[in-house]
């Protein structure tokens, strides 16, 4: 599940590959923008910012969002690929290396004010440097009816928090995710919650929220329907929580933990 860990991950492994260099071949395999072609155009910064990844690239900006299966990959030249081709929505070329960016919920070209103006309605984002986690508290506590499992996911609030770490946040804080924000007690504990958890996983391949690195015990509650918690052995629960617009609707918690 890429979250905002995921994300910035990837900008850190595609920025000494890209930044600097001129591209060499730029294939954009989406209909809208199947004509641009920004070859012989320099990349001048990869970033994250929450969930979306941004390509700045001699006055255009890629945007991309993975969703839910989207990647990019660095391949050597003529490397065979780990993802079928017409998954392919980007191909970016430089000297000695290509990448590609598959199964991408989003892909465009934009204008730097266009990209702007598409992630102008972002929260603050806990791995960028415009965290401010007063900022993200109040926006977490402007609608205090609403559940805090639904308000930690809603990128207004603030920007990176997806579905496995509002779940272990919750647990963490000994909170059932329906509980309404106005009954959880001070946002700004819940906005410095999220961070810590996504900072903990910066740098990592792979995420670990309860500090057990092995299968099945890496998370306290995500994804780990009728086994034993972690800390009191009570078998965790599933369900779901939020309407069919919400793109990720599944909870877990441990009933005693969490009550
Ligand atoms: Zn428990």
């Amino acid at each position: 599940m890429p979250e905002g860990d995921t994300v910035h991950n990837l900008a850190a492994r595609l920025r000494p590959v890209l930044v600097g260099r001129g591209l060499t071949g730029c294939d954009i395999r989406v209909p809208r923008f199947a004509t641009v072609d920004l070859t012989g155009r320099t990349v001048d910064a990869v970033t994250a910012r929450g969930k979306h990844l941004l390509f700045a690239i001699g006055g255009a900006v890629i945007h991309s969002h993975l969703m839910m299966e989207g990647d990019w990959h660095v391949y050597r030249p003529g490397e065979r690929w780990r993802r079928r081709a017409h998954t392919a929505r980007a191909v970016l070329a430089v000297a000695g290396a290509q990448v590609v960016g598959f199964s991408l919920g989003i892909l465009e070209v934009l204008t730097p004010a266009e990209a702007d103006g598409a992630l102008a309605h972002l929260g603050p984002d806990p791995l960028g440097p415009d965290w401010d986690p007063a900022v993200a508290a109040s926006n977490l506590a402007a609608e205090p009816g609403r559940p805090v499992g639904l308000a930690l996911l809603d990128q207004r609030n603030l920007a990176g928090v997806g579905n496995v770490y509002r779940n272990e946040l919750c647990f963490l804080r000994g909170t059932h995710p329906a509980t309404p924000v106005g009954e959880c007690g001070d946002t700004r504990a819940w906005a410095d919650g999220a961070a810590r958890l996504l900072r903990a996983d910066l740098g990592r391949s792979r995420r670990v929220t309860s500090g057990i690195d092995r299968n099945g015990m890496r998370a306290f509650v995500y994804d780990r329907a009728r086994r034993p918690c972690l800390r009191c052995g009570t078998v965790i629960r599933a369900g779901i929580l939020g309407g069919t617009g919400d793109p990720e609707r599944s909870i877990w918690w441990c009933p005693r933990c969490q009550p």
